[in-house]
């Protein structure tokens, strides 16, 4: 298990994440990561550390103190060992699309190959970097990081809880998920995404369960 964390509103991300990703803790981690919004375009911040949460708490900077929006993640590893450059978020090669992911994706030896064989750089030795790499490479296609998400969750075999999001959409997150847990925590102008409910439980107490192979699009 490890935990998942998304938030888009009006509040400082960073403070909302952190906060959700703390309350996840019970379900034990070897190592944390965080990815913020900014402008649109502007690359997304980004900040990864093996150990507690608060080694990546110690590695942030005032950078992030103004997005509204971003995903955070607690990681239990299956792929690769538990080091900085392994933790979650994964990035694209542009530096504008970042993914976190709970789960195993069985057929990434083969994604990887053909990603690599397409001009992708890996940075990681885990099985979820492969899915930044497809997701990039389908929104580009598709000019849409819903339709991309769609378009790639058809392509991957195992189980998984994703979020990714897209600095050209700063506003936006888009979960899926496949025999691993996601909700959907529903607030006043500012929404939340979270393997469990106690992730957001002290902002909103309205929440909705995704449902297999299913596909959310969250905005405030
Ligand atoms: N399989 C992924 C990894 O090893 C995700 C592990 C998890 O669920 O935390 O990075």
């Amino acid at each position: 298990m490890c935990g998942i964390v998304g938030y888009t509103g009006s509040n400082p991300a960073l403070a909302r994440v952190i906060e959700g990703l703390r309350r996840l803790e019970y379900r034990g981690y070897d190592s944390a990561g965080i990815a913020l919004v900014g402008n649109p375009g502007d690359p997304l911040v980004v900040a990864k550390k093996a150990g507690k949460l608060a080694n990546l708490e110690n590695a942030l900077t005032s950078n992030y103190e103004h997005s509204t929006s971003g995903i955070g993640h607690t990681r239990w590893a299956t792929h690769g060992g538990p080091t900085d450059t392994n933790a979650h978020p994964h990035i694209s090669n542009d530096g504008k699309l970042a993914v976190i992911h709970n789960g195993i994706i069985e057929n990434y030896v083969e994604l990887k190959s053909d990603l690599q064989k397409r001009g992708h750089t890996f940075s990681s030795e885990t099985d979820t970097e492969s899915v930044a790499h497809l997701l990039s490479d389908e929104c580009a296609k598709l000019g849409n990081l819903a339709e991309a998400m769609r378009s790639v969750c058809k392509q991957l075999r195992g189980s998984f809880t994703l979020l990714a999001i897209h600095s050209d959409s700063p506003q936006t997150i888009i979960g899926a998920r496949r025999n691993s847990p996601l909700v959907v925590g529903v607030g006043k102008g500012e929404n939340f995404l979270a393997s469990d409910v106690s992730a957001f439980i002290s902002h909103t107490k309205k929440a909705l369960e995704l449902g297999q192979d299913q596909v959310v699009e969250v905005t405030p």
